[in-house]
């Protein structure tokens, strides 16, 4: 899942990065409301979830959520403010804000809320995800397999190999390209090496090839790959 981040004190930014890509979120890190707005053009519907600071240099949060919302989009979006006087609060949620969370707070906290967020939208955000044999579970951010005779086994995977899996499922039986898995699950300006791709899903074959399912990655020549799923 991939996450806005639009917080401009360095400190807390990098703190709550640091706390999310823990959890395997992918964070895109905005630190004005200039570099978020960019963000937003080049991809609103990248992000499941928006966490937005109230006073930003450059462009405010509230005007950054009132935008979005100016778009019909429904992404869910978690303020954070020092801001705790009530009206303060009605004018964030007013202006489209799903939940808001007082400065100083806890990460476990910020973490709580976020997965209170996604309960809340469960279109967007699923619990679990289940396709052929393959089960991803969010709230735990495991993945199961379902073996031979039915019996669910849990898979090892890191981060990356997660999120790369999760995307193969969200697009069975279509071809990927390296752009898209590059687009989608690396951060921008983070470019990583061009093989960073083929060395991921190296990694991850090796892991699903001993579990004998039936579902597989392909490599599609010349375009990108594709996962396999059997009924
Ligand atoms: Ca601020």
């Amino acid at each position: 899942m991939r996450i806005l981040l639009v917080e401009d004190e360095t400190d807390l930014g990098s703190a709550i990065k640091r706390a999310l890509i823990q959890y395997n979120y992918i964070v895109d890190w905005a630190q004005d409301g200039e570099e978020a707005t960019d963000l937003i053009e080049i991809g609103l519907n990248l992000y499941t979830i928006g966490i937005f600071d109230w006073l930003l240099p450059k462009i405010s949060g509230i005007d950054l959520i009132k935008k979005i919302r100016q778009q019909n989009s429904s992404l869910p979006i978690l303020m954070l403010t020092a801001k705790d006087r009530e009206e303060d609060k009605v004018i964030g949620l007013d202006a489209g804000a799903d939940d808001y969370l007082v400065k100083p707070f806890g990460m476990a906290e910020l973490l709580a809320r976020l997965r209170a967020l996604q309960r809340r939208f469960p279109l967007i955000n699923p619990q679990q995800l289940t396709v052929g044999k393959i089960t991803l579970d969010y709230s735990t951010y495991t993945i199961s397999f379902q073996d031979k005779t039915g019996d669910n086994k849990p898979l090892s995977l890191t981060k990356k190999e997660f999120q790369i899996l999760e995307y193969f499922l969200k697009h069975p039986n279509q071809i990927v390209t390296r752009d898209q898995l590059l687009a989608q699950l690396w951060e921008w300006g983070n470019e990583p090496m061009s093989n960073v791709v083929a060395a991921q899903i190296r990694l991850l074959r090796r892991k699903l090839e001993p579990l004998r399912i039936e579902h597989c990655i392909e490599t599609v020549y010349g375009l990108g790959y594709r996962f396999i799923i059997t009924n």
